[in-house]
């Protein structure tokens, strides 16, 4: 692919340099609105104020009305146990005849601040600091919601004649595993139906390098437990000719693993397909790896995140060091979280997982396998015409020829709109890079990069709206 310039005849229809324009003179306007939203701090998690994520979904359809939307509503589903969910914002502006519909997802919850003295400002303030926001939510996803926002304001003041149908999904529950998505995908599917479903809650590839996320891990977990005596018994008596449980799961964990910490269990897919890769030293700094450790794995770092499984240990259940005496103990349960590479489905690789475990000599202590959750991967369509305007779209506004990454976490609810929405092209953006730390303390956004970011979606719907899908 070429870099058109701004001006070249090539550019399908769309004035490009209004386009940018428009969403530079508005531009603090929008940081401004932006900076509102992360001032309100909607968890949809049992322990924090709900009415938190009420007035989050008025401000965030309050925003939506001023885009242009002919309808907005907040409207709730129950998830399968009957539980109201959080509330989303659904907005709609219907299409002229003959022109497609667009989905524009993102969600106005956010994960829980943290503890506040791991914060360099404050969490609930959204506070610039250099080239960046600072505050939770500033990039996941609120600047998500702020980019369909100032994207479709754009084109409804610059472009003549508009009239791609365009909708609002902004959820109000991601953040704790959507339980009502699902639901409310069934029970909304007419007002959420759409040709192209664009979700902007990924990353981008780097601080001036835009990316279509076309891969993402699937994810499965099980609970172990490892059982080798009746009950607890003194160390001293009875230490030697038996083994405790803790002993034996550690041989068990440890043969998830090969010497090159590559996983071990056989029957999981993995796949060297990555395009670019990581810096070595980079990746080491973000991640906070001792200096002293080796990496895991072998290829490249990205196929080692996006394209092969990974396998660790997230809990275990026996007593603690201080509470600890000299007993052997009976059992030991731990759960195992598995990430696995696009094209494979969790539950073949928790029955690997599974097979792996009962293969293991434990000198026949009982082993108990529960598998818990599982989430599917998914794979971009990149024959898919949206794919190639969006390159186009994300490369007019940077400037730079996007890469094509996958993503080493779980997005779960991609797999339920593709089952639900099977016609639709989905493209995964976003606004987050490397450095955003979104979940963690410091959240930030990069505030060049959302511009552009803007600027890309309101030109990718300008061209469909003269050239079409
Ligand atoms: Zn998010």
């Amino acid at each position: 692919m070429t870099i058109n310039s701004p001006v070249d005849s090539s550019n399908h229809g769309v004035d490009v340099t209004a386009l940018k324009s428009h969403v530079e003179k508005n531009f603090e306007k929008i940081l401004e609105e932006l900076s509102s939203l992360v001032a309100i701090p909607g968890v949809a998690w049992e322990s924090f104020d709900p009415a938190n994520l009420e007035r989050s979904a008025e401000a965030v359809a309050a925003l939506a009305r001023d885009a242009g939307m002919d309808t907005v509503e907040i409207l709730r589903e129950a998830d399968d146990n009957g539980i109201m969910g959080a509330p989303a914002v659904v907005a709609r502006r219907k299409a002229a005849p003959g022109k497609p519909t667009i989905l524009l997802y993102a969600h106005h919850d956010v994960q829980p601040p943290g503890n506040d003295e791991d914060w360099n400002t404050p969490a609930f303030e959204a506070t610039r600091v250099g080239e960046r926001l600072y505050g939770r939510g500033a990039a996941d996803d609120k600047a998500g919601i702020m980019v369909h926002i100032a994207s479709l304001r754009a084109v409804l003041e610059s472009v003549a004649d508009f009239g791609v149908g365009v909708s609002y999904f902004f959820e109000g529950e991601e953040e704790a595993g959507s339980p009502s998505f699902r639901n409310f995908l069934e029970a909304h599917q007419e007002k959420l139906a759409a040709d192209v479903i664009i979700v902007a809650d990924s990353s981008n590839w780097a601080v001036g390098t835009p990316a279509l996320t076309s891969s993402l891990r699937g994810m499965a977990a099980a609970e172990i437990t490892v059982r080798s005596l009746g009950h607890a018994v003194h160390s001293g008596m009875f230490g030697g000719p038996v083994l405790d449980a803790p002993i034996l799961a550690a041989k068990l964990i440890a043969s998830f693993h090969d010497e090159n910490g590559s996983v071990a269990v056989s029957g999981l897919v993995a796949n060297d397909s990555a395009e670019v890769d990581f810096d070595e030293a980079e990746f080491r700094r973000d991640s906070s790896v001792l200096d002293s450790v080796q990496l895991a794995g072998t290829g490249k770092i990205t196929d080692r995140l996006w394209n092969k499984p990974a396998l660790s240990v997230i809990g275990m259940d026996m007593p603690s060091v201080d509470r600890s005496s000299n007993t052997l103990i009976p059992q030991m349960r731990f759960k195992v979280s598995m990430r696995l590479a696009p094209g494979q489905e969790p539950q073949q690789a928790l029955a690997a997982l599974e097979a792996h475990v009962k293969s293991v000599d434990l000198r026949g202590a009982e082993v108990q396998f529960v598998a818990t959750e599982g989430g599917n991967a998914y794979q971009a369509d990149l024959e898919a015409s949206a794919n190639d305007t969006a390159r186009w779209a994300l490369e007019q506004s940077w400037g730079v020829e996007p890469v094509s990454m996958g993503l080493g976490g779980s997005i779960p609810f991609i797999a339920d709109l593709l089952e639900v929405f099977p016609q639709a092209q989905i493209l995964v953006t976003g606004v987050e890079d490397p450095d955003s730390r979104a979940h963690s303390a410091n959240e930030s956004l990069h505030i060049g990069d959302f511009q552009k970011a803007i600027v890309a979606e309101a030109l990718l719907l300008a061209r469909i709206n003269s050239t079409g899908l």
